[in-house]
């Protein structure tokens, strides 16, 4: 039998994960993990990154991600649920890859910058911020994965992966395997405000674990097209994010083009269009709340997951590094 293809992803424990992760990544997770062999990382020392002062926060939020994953149906059976700090290899690898780049290249990055911008860190950059992109190339390549499903914003970290990997195999031994990214049909869910990607450190969220009642008030809340402001004006339905997500989330494709339709041409009313939204998502929602709830109710037996998880990421991760040293003449004995 060939062997199968390997995917890693994974996501920082900020917070509950959204519709965006959904739509971005989780929604692939779940049909990919049957064809290949998949690891999940829940990345705490990634989110140390711009979270130093706050452990607890990253601390809390392990149990809440891995929630999530088993509430959209990632399942432990046939995916490899880990934590990233608990994997001290990740870091090692981290430490060889980062005389790989140059501090030029990694300012350059253009999701770096951007979330610097956002970040607001003024001239107190985090070094382990900076490089972070260089511990994903550590995470990635450590379980030699060939598949990367993530959201658009991914891409110029993965770049930075295939540099490191090149870099690696041509100066040593060609050890690494260089990945792919795979990215989804909604690589960009923007969130509520309609104006940054959905982010669990913006505050325009939809957490697939909200209430029936939280999730309404967001869609009720949500931003439009500020120049529809009669029911009778014509509309925009681009850059409409209520129409983005009925895009996404609503089955019935033609009902949605009929709506959008008559939103154009002015009659329409936001609260219209933001009712259904509602329904449909309050459908979509509940299902997955409601397998969240039923794993809450035991937690033990969840970090028990994470735990098998982590020790069999483990052994994937030293076999690699074996290798690394080896190529890299660091074997002394
Ligand atoms: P933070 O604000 O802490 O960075 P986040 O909401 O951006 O959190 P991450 O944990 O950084 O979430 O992202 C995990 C994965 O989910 C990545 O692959 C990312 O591309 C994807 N993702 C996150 N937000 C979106 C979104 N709005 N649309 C599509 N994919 C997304
Ligand atoms: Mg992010």
């Amino acid at each position: 039998m060939k062997d199968k293809k390997v995917i890693l992803t994974g996501d920082r424990p900020t917070g509950k994960l959204h519709l965006g992760h959904y739509v971005g990544s989780l929604e692939n997770r779940v049909k990919l993990q049957d064809d290949y062999k998949q690891f999940v990382m829940i990345a705490d020392a990634q989110a140390l990154t711009d979270n130093a002062d706050n452990p607890r926060k990253v601390r809390e939020n392990i149990l809440e991600v891995a929630l999530d994953y088993l509430a959209v149906g990632i399942d432990p059976e046939i995916s490899t649920i880990f934590i990233q700090s608990l994997v001290p290899e990740l870091a090692e690898l981290n430490m060889y890859y980062l005389n790989l780049v140059t501090v030029n290249r990694l300012r350059r990055n253009p999701t770096i910058k951007n979330e610097l911008k956002q970040k607001a860190f003024g001239e107190s950059i985090p070094a382990g911020f900076l490089t972070y992109p260089v511990s994903q190339a550590a995470d990635i390549t450590a379980f030699k994965a060939n598949l990367v499903p993530v959201g658009e914003d991914q891409l110029p970290l993965l770049e930075q992966t295939v540099e490191i990997v090149r870099r690696f195999n041509r100066i040593y031994e060609a050890v690494l395997v260089e990945p792919q990214a795979l990215v989804s049909k909604a690589a960009r869910l923007v969130g509520t405000d309609g104006k940054n990607k959905m982010s669990k450190s913006l505050g325009n969220a939809i957490s697939l674990a909200d209430s029936h009642k939280v999730i309404k008030e967001k869609v009720m809340g949500m931003f439009t097209d500020p120049n529809h402001i009669k029911v009778e004006d014509p509309g925009q339905v681009e850059g409409n994010p209520v129409f983005e997500y009925l895009d996404l989330f609503d089955s019935d494709k033609e009902e949605v083009e009929k709506l959008k339709t008559y939103y154009r041409k002015g009659g329409l009313g936001d609260v219209k269009v933001k009712k259904r939204l509602n329904q449909v998502l309050q459908d979509f929602l509940k299902p997955i709340r409601e397998r969240r709830e039923e794993y809450a109710k035991d937690p033990e037996e969840v970090m028990n997951i994470l735990k098998k998880g982590t020790e069999k990421a483990r052994q994937k991760a030293v076999q690699t590094v074996d290798e690394v040293r080896k190529a890299m003449q660091i074997d002394y004995y």
